[in-house]
């Protein structure tokens, strides 16, 4: 049998792996088909990693033949994978119409974690993160989100992926309805079947649309702070020149958080710019209106000429305050670094055409 060519211009030919249970339902309707079609498919490409008909024998031979002429089963074609000397692997992903992007595969001792990317480069110009030197090239759309997981699956034969983190290439709150389409998927019985509670969805700070994403699934948010100051983080983020610390943690006050969960605040630590005594003791005043836990991650400074991370002591100091006001805060460890798939550090060759 073969496959058509997914069309992502047109969309005349649908991406079964990028759709939720829901649209699958209406897919197979306007074939004349029975609802329960759905789920069956969708557990042959989520739990099955089919990427063709041909396995689904539960299938009629006409109903699997009818299929492979009207939608497609896109997948992330793998072209390049590095291994750290951590086991930390970078996946470079290539995509229809040729653009690239990057995954990062995090073994653990008693779980696997999966960084996925949602855009290719992004637009929000942080002047810490290399993805940004990109540019924006693209939304992914919901089934190159989630092929980056079957793909890694696939990939990685014994791998027990079962947390994913949408901590890649882009801003998935500037890709609002593939990301939210995404985690519905993931979420599904019949889909790759991730729990919400290991599903963890990083944005830049997009304050409108965290409320709104609130409302619409249920997830772990983290939040990249960086900051505590309007003046700082405007330096390095230029997203709150739009929607100042103020703004956000409006936002993050009124975010519907389930009952005893907290939200990450994910912060940057910079030698000399962000690290002082006093911003702890700032960050510890900021979070106070709501339920937050840090984690601390000392920049990774390996292409970088104008920050630098600091040192091991002063990042201790700094976790020292937070904890002694009673604010839980982590050390994150990058791991990846010596390939390139730490923080901040993705990015294909791809660049924005001007
Ligand atoms: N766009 C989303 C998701 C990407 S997460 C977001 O920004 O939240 C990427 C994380 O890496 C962010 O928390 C960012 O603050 C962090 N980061 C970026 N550059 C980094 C660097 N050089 N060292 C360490 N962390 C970095
Ligand atoms: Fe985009 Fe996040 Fe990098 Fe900022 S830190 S440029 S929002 S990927």
């Amino acid at each position: 049998m073969t496959e058509p060519a997914y069309n992502l211009e047109t969309g005349a030919c649908p991406d079964l792996s990028g759709m939720t249970i829901d649209e699958m339902e209406t897919f197979f309707h306007s074939m004349g088909q029975e609802k329960y079609r759905a789920a069956q498919v969708m557990r042959w490409i989520h739990q099955g990693l089919a990427v063709s008909y041909d396995p689904m024998t539960n299938l009629s031979k006409k109903l699997r033949e009818e299929l492979a002429s009207t939608a497609g089963i896109g997948r992330p074609t793998v072209i390049e994978t590095l291994e750290s000397k951590d086991g930390v692997k970078k996946f470079l992903f290539g995509l229809v119409d040729g653009s690239k992007i990057e995954s990062v595969y995090i073994p653990n001792e008693d779980h696997d974690t999966l960084c996925v990317s949602t855009q290719v480069g992004c637009a929000m110009g942080c002047k810490i993160c290399r993805t940004a030197e990109m540019g924006f090239v693209r939304n992914l759309t919901s089934g190159e989100i989630v092929g980056q997981l079957l793909e890694l699956r696939r990939q990685v034969p014994g791998s027990s992926i079962t947390n994913v983190v949408f901590m890649g290439m882009g801003e998935p709150l500037a890709n609002f309805d593939n990301t939210v389409r995404a985690i519905n998927i993931m979420t599904n019985p019949n889909g790759p079947q991730i729990s919400w509670r290991r599903l963890t969805v990083s944005t830049s700070g997009l304050a409108p649309r965290i409320i709104e994403f609130g409302k619409t699934v249920r997830i772990k948010l983290a939040i990249s702070l960086n900051a505590v100051t309007d003046e700082t983080r405007s330096l390095i983020m230029p997203i709150n020149t739009k929607y100042p610390l103020g703004e956000l943690i409006e936002a993050l006050r009124h975010y519907p958080l389930p009952k005893r969960d907290r939200i990450t605040i994910e912060y940057v630590l910079i030698k000399g710019f962000n690290d002082s005594d006093a911003d702890a003791r700032r960050l510890v005043k900021l979070l106070n209106p709501i339920r937050a836990k840090v984690n601390l991650i000392p920049f990774n400074d390996e292409l970088s000429t104008e920050f630098k991370t600091p040192e091991p002591e002063r990042v201790a100091a700094f976790q020292d305050i937070l904890m002694s006001k009673s604010l839980i805060a982590i050390i994150r460890k990058s791991r990846g670094r010596d390939i390139l798939a730490a923080c901040g550090q993705l990015a294909s060759e791809n660049r924005r055409a001007c």
